[in-house]
């Protein structure tokens, strides 16, 4: 995900760790290299700027320009910057979901993952966590994501919550609340419907579920090929429904990376979970300091 931007940077900082001393000059001509490979990785233009103007004010000083190792120093700086612009304050992965039954409302557009990434989490509470979990889909335009969620809970072990033709998603919704509760589960977690673009209606539904089910958390799973674009849909979506974190799917792509760098800068939402792959326990905790790591190489 990360390899152009670690490449690009990679050169930067060759460059000046093998100068030796550094004047303030040679440290503003390398972060405006690092400026420019940020907007490359497609980072909103608002994060590249400020992220370089908290680097170069920390690293133009004293400091870093008389030390024995300035190159070095100047590497360390922006690392712990990328720490500090990915990070937010909760804990990435840990969800609230005590008292059961806990709802989770999984929202997005259609193709973003969704699906996939709510079976994910299921398996994912269910197998670390030791949580009983159901799950249903809301899907009501396309029976064929209903049968996707079944088929994924069979394969997992979760179960769903059964189909019944001609409910609205809002029934479906009040019916899953009912299981989960008559049933004992800990958790349960609603696969709304997708759409290919933001629009009212969906909104509406999405609005409509979040008002009967009080989720606990509201995920919004996201493309994290699509750049720029995924912290549009999650600024959009946060208006409008609310949510309590980001999932970056398609992680495992060669996308530039800069969904994940703009996303808590931009949207103040954090990352909680990223998506690997297609095969479901492809799902990992979003880690600042491994992904900052995974940046500097
Ligand atoms: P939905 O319409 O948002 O529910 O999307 P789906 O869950 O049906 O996923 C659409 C496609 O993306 C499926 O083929 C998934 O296997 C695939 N997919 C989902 N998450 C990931 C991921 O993290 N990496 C990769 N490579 N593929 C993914």
């Amino acid at each position: 995900m990360f390899e152009n931007l670690s490449e690009r940077l990679g050169g930067v900082f060759d460059r000046l760790t093998k100068q030796g001393a550094l004047s303030e000059d040679d440290v503003k001509t390398a972060l405006r290299e690092v400026r420019v490979a940020l907007l490359e990785a497609d980072v909103s233009l608002p994060v590249a700027r400020d992220f370089v103007k908290k680097v170069q004010s920390q690293a133009t000083g004293q400091a870093v320009t008389k030390s024995i190792t300035p190159g070095q120093q100047v590497v360390k700086i922006v690392h712990d910057a990328l720490i500090d612009v990915l990070r937010g304050e909760e804990e990435p992965g840990a969800l609230k979901i005590d008292n059961p039954p806990a709802p989770i409302l999984m929202v997005g557009l259609q193709g973003s993952g969704k699906t996939t990434t709510t079976a994910k989490l299921a398996k994912r509470l269910k197998d670390k966590q030791g949580k009983r979990v159901l799950m249903a889909s809301l899907d009501t335009n396309r029976p064929a994501a209903m049968e996707q969620l079944a088929i994924l809970g069979t394969q997992i072990g979760v179960d769903t919550l059964p189909i019944v033709k001609g409910e609205s998603a809002v029934q479906i919704a009040k019916r899953a609340k009912q299981q989960a509760t008559l049933g004992g589960y800990d958790v349960y977690m609603l696969d709304t419907a997708g759409r290919l673009h933001i629009d009212e209606v969906l909104m509406d539904e999405v609005q409509a579920v979040r008002d009967v089910a009080t989720p606990r958390e509201t995920l919004l799973v996201v493309d994290g090929l699509t750049g720029q674009d995924a912290v549009n849909v999650a600024t959009e979506f946060d208006g409008k429904v609310g949510i309590s974190g980001v999932v970056l799917t398609r992680m495992d792509g060669d996308g530039r990376g800069g969904a994940a760098l703009s996303m808590r800068a931009v949207t103040g939402k954090p990352i909680r979970f990223v998506g690997l792959g297609e095969k479901m326990d492809a799902l990992e905790t979003f880690e600042p300091e491994r992904v900052a790591g995974r940046i500097l190489g």
